[in-house]
């Protein structure tokens, strides 16, 4: 089974993430492995801006996704789709997500293997258009097919969530092991019914530094601070970031190391993915999966950032109405 390690770099407030990403990145290349950075536009421009090489320089040892221009700075994606029809909306998140997009080709010299949705914001739109982009697959997907397999809709290659191992427990040696133990356990289990891809999410790097996450109290319910008057997340101790960093170590060894895993990045799969042979859903399985599609659109409203009356109905309407573009993707071995 192919399994992909994903992180996020996201943190627009906190200059001192910039070292704590760099040296995520280093960790993992020590140890032979390559991972899935999913980016924010704004931090590569952040980097460029205050000379910080050697974090996009570390970073380039992987493989790099968009993670939107912003993050979590209104109006997010669902936000800014909000009513719109089909082709206003697939507009509207093109001029969106583009700058991001041309910010990473710039830095990286390639464009992002995958696009990455912020906290819980999305719309189908941004398929047809982050493809439209040069992007050409979703990760942390809402869509589905049986089985979580990757997928296609609305014409890019989909991944669903897969298994997170913890990022605000890394500094917690009984929680971590135990977390690691879940993940490990369930990567097997998944193996062993036949899927032949998986993800792993293994945190944000200034979540690993920071007591809490950097947007929740700063966007929260619609709120929108300039950056220079965010709040700043809590930084931990230097004994709870080095036990933190030998937990991440861990996790990421452990998978690598786990029989019948292969790393892979996103990049390395959209490759295979690419060749291999679709099977469109049929009526009973697209029945199946609707209401659960329809779930996870529903829980965005939820995210503490979004105003509490936002409403997901015109985004879950036109994603509902192209269910039948669902394509179970049948990975090449
Ligand atoms: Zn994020």
């Amino acid at each position: 089974m192919l399994v992909s390690l994903l992180l996020d770099v996201e943190d627009i407030v906190t200059p001192e993430a910039d070292d704590i990403t760099r040296d995520v990145a280093r960790l993992l290349t020590d140890e032979g492995i390559q991972a899935t950075f999913c980016i924010v536009g704004e931090r590569v421009r952040q980097w460029a801006a205050r000379g910080r090489h050697d974090v996009i320089e570390a970073l380039a040892a992987h493989d790099i996704g968009s993670h939107t221009d912003y993050h979590s700075v209104h109006p997010t994606i669902i936000e800014y789709i909000g009513e719109s029809d089909w082709a206003s909306g697939v507009a509207a998140a093109s001029s969106r997500e583009e700058p991001a997009i041309r910010a990473l080709r710039e830095a990286f010299g390639v464009p992002p293997s995958c696009w990455g949705g912020p906290g819980n914001t999305w719309a189908p739109q941004i398929n047809e258009a982050v493809v439209g982009l040069g992007c050409p697959s979703i990760v942390y997907a809402h869509t589905m097919v049986p089985c979580g397999d990757v997928h296609r809709f609305c014409g890019a290659l989909c991944y669903p969530v897969g298994h997170h191992v913890g990022d605000g427990q890394y500094h917690d040696n009984e929680q971590s092991a135990a977390n690691l133990e879940r993940v490990l356990a369930a990567l097997t289990a998944d193996a062993a019914s036949g899927c032949a891809w998986r993800e792993v999410f293994l945190g944000h790097p200034s979540r690993i530094l920071h007591e809490e996450f950097w947007d929740g109290p700063n966007y929260i319910h619609g709120r929108n601070p300039p950056t220079d008057a965010c709040i700043r997340p809590r930084r931990k101790s230097q004994a709870d970031l080095a036990t933190a960093l030998g937990n991440l170590r861990r996790a990421a060894v452990a998978v690598r190391d786990t029989p019948g895993i292969e790393i892979a990045t996103i990049r390395d799969v959209n490759a295979r993915a690419i060749e291999s042979p679709t099977e469109p859903l049929t009526a009973a399985e697209i029945a199946e999966v609707a209401p659960l599609i329809d779930a996870n659109l529903r829980s965005m409203a939820h995210w503490v950032i979004l105003p509490p009356d936002t409403d997901t109905s015109a985004i879950r309407k036109h994603t509902l109405e192209r269910l039948t573009t669902l394509e179970r993707v049948k990975l090449a071995p």
